[in-house]
């Protein structure tokens, strides 16, 4: 099991502002599994995604990743726990003054032990792969919205992370380029044997899921029946 969440409840705000986002989630994800959360806006899965990455922590319950308990995580533990992961946003996050080949690095720069010579040819390695050999030197500004996208999997997947959150990763692609991108992240998940939470509203994309999980309201529910 890489990931376990067992009763897990998230509030924001304090005192009478105190709002519950998450309510009683409980998910067991297994190495290697593909997995697709949907759902309305506003029903928690950012939360729940940014609760599994250690990007916040997570206040009451269990939340087991990769043998590692987070809730009640300190801040170092969280650190080190978002070591292991790659993330994939809406936006793509990447440094506009850094070069593609630059920003792919910065996916390196964590991980001990690689001279930057090393980081250099495996950042290489990585954009061929999402087939941007020929954009090495390019800046974001100077990338399509697709080829960005492109830019931050490979970010993402060149330290070869056990476990990969994509939030909303193709809202802001057209379906070609979208489709492009998570086939992409499918195959190279695949490769490396990783662990994909994704997390989108992009019905067109739920096939290369192994499972998908709803949640509405803070909760995880059956999905709707497709009228
Ligand atoms: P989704 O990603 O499904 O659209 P979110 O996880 O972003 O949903 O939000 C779930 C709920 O938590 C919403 O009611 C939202 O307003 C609230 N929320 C999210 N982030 C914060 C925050 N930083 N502070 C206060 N409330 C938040
Ligand atoms: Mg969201």
């Amino acid at each position: 099991m890489v990931i376990s969440v067992k009763n897990l409840n998230h509030y924001f705000g304090k005192g009478q502002l105190r709002k519950q986002a998450l309510f009683d989630i409980n998910l067991e994800i297994n190495a290697g599994e593909i997995v697709i959360m949907t759902g309305p806006s506003g029903s928690g899965k950012t939360t729940l995604l940014t609760l599994v990455g250690g990007l916040r922590s997570a206040q009451e319950g269990s939340l087991r990743v990769l043998g590692r308990e987070l809730c009640g995580a300190n801040d170092k533990a969280l650190t080190l726990a978002r070591r292991n992961n790659g993330y994939i946003f809406q936006a793509h996050n990447l440094h506009g003054s850094l070069t593609a080949v630059q920003n792919v690095k910065m996916g390196l720069e964590l991980h001990n032990g690689l001279s930057p010579k090393a980081m250099y040819t495996r950042a290489v390695e990585m954009l061929e792969m999402v087939g941007l050999g020929n954009r090495l030197n390019y800046y974001p500004d100077d990338l399509s919205g697709g080829q960005k996208q492109r830019v931050a999997i490979a970010r993402a997947l060149v330290s070869h992370p056990k476990i990969v959150l994509a939030d909303e990763p193709t809202a802001a692609l057209d379906s070609k380029s979208g489709r492009d991108v998570v086939n992409l992240m499918q195959k190279l998940a695949k490769e490396q044997g990783c662990t994909i939470v994704l997390v989108t509203h992009d019905n067109r994309i739920l096939d290369i899921a192994d499972r998908i999980v709803y949640m509405e309201d803070g909760r995880l529910a059956n999905a709707p029946v497709a009228a």
